[in-house]
């Protein structure tokens, strides 16, 4: 079943504009950071039977899907279990993934974009510190054309010359907004970006 959702047409997670955005900061010879406050596949399950979604036996929160190794994850207790292949209340084969996270997002542009050289870090990734830091250093050194974290990623990196960059606010598409231009550290401006979920982030080259 999880194929059939995975070949049905998805609105497009991200905007027109912010492709348009990747593919010219790519030909310029720059980098582009996607930054994305969920880590995992999905951001939940549903039951499309029962409209039940999997929450964590700990904690009143939805679990996050990692399809990497087909578990759900508390993000909060950090509960683990598989991902079933059946709704646990109803048996239903009918199982909905819903919403996008860091892994799901580096896949879909990955798709999008197969020659650019992508890599992800969230705290998946950290957790392996060799890998973490690899990726970092090779982004600085331009050989990563566009990495996809979570604000983590932000907090603690000089990343210089940002020019441009686009935010997610709630169900709308990934869009370019017009972020002034910061030779300083990457800040995600909470004031004209509030709520948003994604923020890209375009990197001048040294
Ligand atoms: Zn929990
Ligand atoms: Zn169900």
């Amino acid at each position: 079943m999880r194929e059939v959702f995975k070949q049905r047409k998805k609105p497009g997670v991200f905007s027109n504009e912010l492709l348009a955005e990747i593919e010219h900061t790519h030909a310029r010879g720059e980098q582009t950071i996607i930054l994305l406050n969920r880590r995992g596949y999905s951001s939940f399950i549903l039951c499309r039977s029962c409209g039940e979604s999997i929450e964590c036996p700990n904690c009143d929160v939805t679990l996050t899907y990692h399809r990497s190794d087909s578990t759900l994850v508390c993000h909060y207790c950090n509960h683990r279990q598989r991902a079933p292949s059946a709704c646990p209340t109803c048996a239903s084969k009918y199982i909905y993934y819903v919403g996008e996270g860091t892994e799901q997002i580096e896949e879909i542009l990955r798709r999008r974009f197969p020659r650019l050289r992508i890599g992800r870090i969230d705290r998946d990734t950290k957790s392996r510190r060799h890998e973490f830091e690899k990726r970092l250093m090779d982004f600085d050194k331009g050989e990563i054309d566009l990495l996809v974290g979570t604000q983590m990623l932000a907090k603690g990196h000089d990343f210089h010359n940002v020019t441009s960059g686009g935010c997610r606010f709630g169900r709308c598409r990934i869009g370019v907004a017009g972020f002034s231009r910061c030779r300083k550290d990457v800040s995600i401006d909470h004031t004209s970006c509030r709520d948003a979920r994604v923020v890209a982030i375009c990197r001048g080259a040294y």
